[in-house]
């Protein structure tokens, strides 16, 4: 009896990691000294050249931590109720999320992020930042769900393309929740980290979930 989501562990300890990847990144990376105009609002010199911080879109973290249940579970429950109903396929591969995390490098590789170059056309700023960081959230999930407990699944398909039939019943769910100390220590962990770093960001302040929402970023400076 598996394949349940539990949002609150998922998001929190995703969005944990990728600000500690990321503050540590900007502490640690080399980065040019020349100043260069803004990623977000493209004026000149406001930019902390490199500050990765302030050019990851988080919500691409948010939705690369849950994107593996947001696929799996509407299409093992719903669309495969009758014969597989198994909320743990393609998405909770980790052929999946190392794809996402290629494209991402591909896009890094091909210069499309970068709008001081034609390479595709008017840029997409740190589209390559964005997409790699949905791919190692989507790779989180993978270690939050214990997929190495179903290798036939995470390393899919090298030991065959099928994926286990289940008998999911949602009351599971709930029975999952209420007995299970990983996924409740997770959910409270979870919890946890996404009010303190609510806090440490002032996303309890006027407006500021709304503009976090609307834009993504974090920053400890407005
Ligand atoms: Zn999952």
């Amino acid at each position: 009896m598996h394949g349940q989501m539990y949002p609150l562990g998922h998001v929190g300890i995703a969005m944990a990691s990728a600000i500690g990847l990321f503050a540590f990144l900007d502490r640690h990376g080399h980065e040019p000294k020349a100043t260069r105009a803004c990623n977000v609002c493209r004026t000149p010199g406001l930019a902390r050249p490199g500050a990765k911080m302030d050019r990851v879109d988080f919500r691409f973290v948010i939705v690369g931590s849950m994107i593996g249940d947001m696929i799996d579970k509407v299409v093992g429950h719903v669309v495969l109720a009758d014969t597989l109903d198994n909320g743990r396929l393609v998405g909770h591969t980790l052929l999946f999320s190392l794809a996402i995390v290629a494209v991402g490098l591909a896009i890094w590789a091909s210069g499309a992020h970068d709008t001081s170059t034609d390479a595709w056309p008017g840029g997409w700023p740190d589209l390559h930042v964005n997409t790699i960081a949905l791919g190692l959230a989507s790779t989180a999930h993978l270690a939050l769900d214990r997929m190495w407990l179903y290798p036939g699944t995470l390393l899919w398909p090298a030991m065959g393309w099928s994926f286990p039939a289940e008998d999911f019943q949602y009351g599971d769910w709930l029975t999952i929740l209420a007995t299970d100390p990983i996924v409740q220590a997770g959910e409270v962990v979870g919890g946890i980290l996404l009010i303190a770093i609510a806090l440490r960001y002032g996303l309890f302040r006027d407006g500021a979930m709304r503009r976090f929402l609307a834009t993504g970023r974090l920053s400890r400076a407005g």
